[in-house]
């Protein structure tokens, strides 16, 4: 009987970001795609990833990382399993597109992280990783070299589609090899189909990214004379590409602005991913010899991310470029479930400087990398696959993938539903659950230091609605309060009617421990709860608020120094 197959779903069902599964066979494992999940209202925490416990636990047996594409999602977490890897004495050989691998050596290079074995991966590639017998295809996605792999197993092939679109005039051409797929489907056929689940609920196809250039070309076109300035993803080469297109033809110069964006354009242009000729590229400090007519700048930002170069021209800050009624900011992106907001400030603010705003909500200069419903049941059709679990995707984009392969008449006992911390085993009788690992959301701040659940909660508190703190001194010896409590606060009051709310704390502090000091109560602790307590109902009554307290108090028994 042939050995079966685990896979265990560290992240990516039920939310997008942090996708990361691991693949095992024959006790090896290989991991597919390691990455993070942008934080959204998580005061200080930098990143959010998958749990590395269970993988760590077996870290010995980890043979391979496959990176799909480029994107942090899918990129993101490894320099934190990397870093926790080397403590182990285990280096991990990453296996990817040469852009991905380019864009995965940035990362670590920049979080001072030595860099592994790096395998370059092409179109059709077929290798051993680990136990697996992986063979690697082209899908096009909203940056390029994503790459579909089949993983030869003992229990048949697991197809993983990686993230895509079906989209018939990519810009470099390079289309999802569906052919292939069928061929594999006829030729001994694919036991388990993982697959992107992002628009599952989305009706219809996404519009070719290849429309959105002779959009652009109409706005530069529309915007004569005036200096045009476009948001996008940085690691979205054939975006970049689109917009140097349109700068190009009208006689613009192109400004890389943003540390991303210059470096993966610098890497895309490498790599023969983006052509741009360097007679038309300059910098952000050649910015002020340009014609601003005669100059397009293409500048991350288009999330409202606070610190990106969008988001400084809005609030007056950024170093070189000075935005007002010259200028037409174009936002050739769709705002992120969670930045809707954000982006929404980022318009008002540039809209205030006089700015003439373009976006998609208006003008096609936007389009989704992942397939919608009709492109994902070509896929399924294609693949014809045995078993089908739907990943990469919230909870309701995986139900409605689920919903999409029954409508196809798949049978239901062929589909099963997995979220973060599912384990599944893949044998002759099918697939099915197998236990779960951890899955919790595991958070980390600028340096990588982990926050919890608890620091996170007190953050939220804290900026809610600040704190009071109380500290006071006890003279246990004469079992009377040591003069009067010091108190200070941040966020509760304004600041210019502090000093008489923190009389009345002070006051209502010594009402509740002179009588226990009195009577003999030394306990720290005790006392400090009373303090608490206190305080807290002052506060509360009086206010109406709900600060973080922290009292203090220092019970001195020897000889009180008051100097
Ligand atoms: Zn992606
Ligand atoms: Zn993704």
């Amino acid at each position: 009987m042939a050995a079966p197959v685990h896979l265990t779903f560290l992240g990516g069902l039920g939310e997008i970001g942090r996708n990361c599964a691991a693949l095992e066979a024959h006790g090896r494992i290989v991991l597919l795609d390691c990455g993070q999940l942008f934080p959204d209202d998580m005061p200080g925490v930098d990143a959010v990833l998958p749990d590395f416990s269970w993988l760590l636990e077996r870290a010995d047996r980890l043979e391979a990382c496959v990176v799909t594409h480029a994107h942090e999602d899918h990129i993101g977490g490894l320099p934190y399993l990397l870093r926790a890897l080397r403590e182990r004495g285990v280096s991990l050989p990453i296996h990817g597109a040469p852009f991905t691998l380019g864009m995965v050596r940035g990362k670590l290079s920049a979080a001072g992280i030595p860099v592994p074995d790096l395998v370059p991966l092409g179109d059709h590639v077929r290798m051993p990783i680990g136990p697996f017998d992986c063979e690697f295809l082209p899908v096009t996605h909203s940056t390029p070299s994503g790459l579909m792999t089949v993983f030869g197993t003992p229990q048949g092939r697991i197809l993983h589609s990686s993230d895509f679109k079906l989209d018939p005039t990519p810009v470099d051409g390079r289309v999802t090899d569906l052919d292939r797929v069928r061929e594999l489907a006829a030729d001994g056929g694919i036991r388990l189909l993982l697959a992107d689940s992002t628009n599952a609920g989305s009706a219809g196809s996404s519009s070719s990214e290849s429309t959105i250039g002779p959009v652009l070309r109409q706005v530069f076109d529309d915007n004569e004379g005036r200096r045009i300035i476009v948001g996008a993803f940085s690691s979205h080469v054939h975006r970049i590409q689109q917009v140097a297109d349109a700068a190009a033809a009208t006689g613009r110069t192109l400004v890389v602005m943003g540390p991303s964006m210059v470096r993966n354009v610098t890497l895309a242009r490498e790599l023969g991913l983006l052509r741009v000729s360097d007679r038309m590229l300059a910098t952000d400090q050649e910015l002020d010899d340009l014609d601003p007519a005669r100059t397009c700048v293409v500048c991350t930002g288009s999330q409202g991310e606070p610190r990106a170069a969008l988001n400084l021209m809005g609030q007056g800050r950024h170093r070189f470029v000075t935005v007002g009624d010259h200028d037409t900011v174009v936002f050739s992106s769709h705002p992120i479930p969670g930045n809707e907001a954000a982006v929404a400030r980022l318009h008002n603010a540039l809209a205030r400087r006089g700015v003439r705003l373009v976006h998609s909500g208006q003008l096609g200069v936007h389009t989704t990398g992942h397939g919608k419903a009709d492109e994902l049941l070509a896929l399924h059709d294609a693949a014809d696959p045995d078993l089908f679990i739907p990943v990469h995707g919230e909870y309701a984009h995986l139900v409605a993938h689920e919903d999409l392969a029954l409508g196809r008449g798949m049978p239901a006992d062929r589909v099963l539903r997995c979220t973060d911390g599912d384990r599944v085993k893949l044998t002759g009788a099918g697939v099915a659950h197998a236990g779960r690992v951890p899955d919790g959301y595991v958070m980390v701040d600028e340096s990588g230091r982990p926050v919890s659940e608890d620091l996170l909660e007190e953050r939220r508190a804290v900026s809610g609605e600040g704190f009071v703190f109380v500290r006071v001194v006890v003279d246990g010896r004469r079992g009377r309060l040591d003069g009067r409590p010091v108190v200070e606060s941040r966020g509760w009051m304004e600041p210019d009617e502090r000093s008489t709310w923190h009389d009345e704390v002070a006051a209502e502090v010594v009402d509740a421990l002179e009588g226990p000091v009195a009577s003999g109560e030394r306990d720290e602790a005790e006392l400090a709860r009373l303090a608490r307590r206190a305080t807290g109902r002052l506060v509360s009554r009086r206010t109406g608020r709900r600060p973080v307290l922290v009292p203090v108090v220092e019970v001195r028994s020897g000889h009180v120094d008051r100097s």
